[in-house]
């Protein structure tokens, strides 16, 4: 049988690589920060990692991590329920519960599975789940999981959503679900007009703030600090592998009723594996850090606000911003890609991304600012962006 299947998926992935799609990985080798070195021994300003306050390599964290290697040991070896359940893990969940206002918080390995096990056990045919167009990818699969009823509404677009949840008054309960920030554009969910909505349609909500938490409101406690509205969402999910340390884990904390539901019910908290200790631990330490400063939520709004006024002084076509997310816009699919190369070669690492990935005539080019960038790291991309525009006539 191998032979027919091996023959087909080489055409697959032929077809793949002819549609300019195969997705390629660069190796580095060294940690993951604002400059890192590359396999092949290139060194290179990294403004495409999900770094946003600069912690992957933060000497605190690594300390708090290794200290727990040698208190709690490697790993768990099981499921939270059966043995699993370690006292790191347990203060981890309180301090992401104080961290945003909410009444308890579940760990899961990743905000993938957080997503992927929430509406199963919560929701079943009678209910609706009104979700954004533009919601990642393990939302879209949670939904997928879950018999509720599906509504779809435009990217931020509060009419539809207020179509939906007339014609979802039919079901017995809704939930409405957005990212917080959508991650093509780094624009910032209408947390407060989707809150009013509900309340005036009878709904709940749940918000996604994996590219938001960190970086969005003055202290970086998201879209409810953002809004005003902490403890006010019923559901919001979130990842330690972005802001918050970028190793792994994920959480969904809100409203203490449906985190025991989810202890119960929930398959990837059911049956796969603990957060190891070392990143239970380095998470305690990275909440208690910025619980006692702000200075890297105010470098990272500082850093974003001097970039993006650089490259507008600059000519650059850039879409509003309320995140560390910064779109720079070329339109054009081939020139996005031609201009990241040409970037590296400056030694400035940026993602050119295209259809599919963005709407047809939209590609751009996506940099994620962090508060592990200098200002001279900035002035050197925005430099070298200028000088590869001018060379391809994006600019004059
Ligand atoms: C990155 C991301 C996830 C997945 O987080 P992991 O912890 O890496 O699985 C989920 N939702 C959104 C909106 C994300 O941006």
């Amino acid at each position: 049988m191998y032979k027919d299947f091996q023959s087909y998926l080489k055409t697959e992935l032929g077809s793949i690589k002819k549609a300019g799609l195969y997705k390629e990985e660069r190796v580095i080798v060294s940690p993951q920060r604002a400059d890192i070195k590359v396999a092949g021994g290139k060194e290179v300003l990294n403004f495409c990692a999900n770094n946003y306050l600069g912690l992957s390599d933060n000497p605190r964290l690594i300390k708090a991590a290794k200290k727990a290697l040698d208190t709690r040991g490697y790993g768990m070896s099981s499921v939270r329920f059966i043995c699993g359940t370690g006292d790191l893990q347990k203060e981890l969940e309180k301090k992401i519960s104080e961290f945003f206002g909410t009444e308890d918080t579940i760990l899961y390995t990743s905000c993938f599975d957080a997503n992927g096990g929430v509406f199963e056990p919560l929701f079943n045919e009678e209910d609706a789940i009104i979700s954004d167009a533009l919601n990642h990818a393990s939302i879209i699969d949670g939904v997928r999981l879950c018999k509720a009823v599906r509504y779809r509404y435009a990217n931020a677009d509060m009419k539809e959503l207020e179509d939906c949840l007339k014609k979802a008054q039919k079901q017995r309960y809704r939930i409405i679900v957005t990212d917080g920030v959508f991650s093509m554009d780094g624009n910032v969910a209408p947390v407060d007009k989707i809150y009013a909505l509900a309340k005036k349609y009878n709904a709940m909500v749940m918000v996604d703030e994996s590219h938001s938490a960190g970086v969005v409101g003055k202290t970086g406690r998201g879209t409810t600090e953002l809004y005003k509205l902490r403890g006010k969402i019923e559901i919001l999910t979130g990842t330690l592998g972005k802001s918050f340390g970028g190793a792994v884990g994920g959480f969904t904390t809100g409203k203490k009723e449906i985190i025991a539901m989810l202890r119960q019910r929930s398959r990837p908290y059911l049956f796969s594996n603990s957060i190891p200790p070392m990143v239970a631990a380095a998470g305690i330490e990275m909440f208690n850090m910025m619980s006692q400063t702000n200075k890297l939520q105010d470098k990272l709004h500082a850093n974003t606000a001097y970039f993006v006024d650089k490259m507008k002084k600059a000519g650059f076509d850039i879409k509003p911003t309320q995140s560390a997310i910064c779109a720079v816009m070329l339109y054009d699919a081939k020139l996005s890609q031609q201009m990241a190369a040409k970037l590296l070669d400056e030694g400035i690492y940026v993602v050119g991304f295209y259809y599919p990935v963005v709407p047809k005539d939209l590609a751009r080019i996506r940099v994620q600012v962090s508060a592990g960038h200098s200002k001279k790291q900035l002035d050197k991309a925005v430099a070298a962006f200028t000088k590869i525009a001018k060379e391809l006539k994006v600019l004059k």
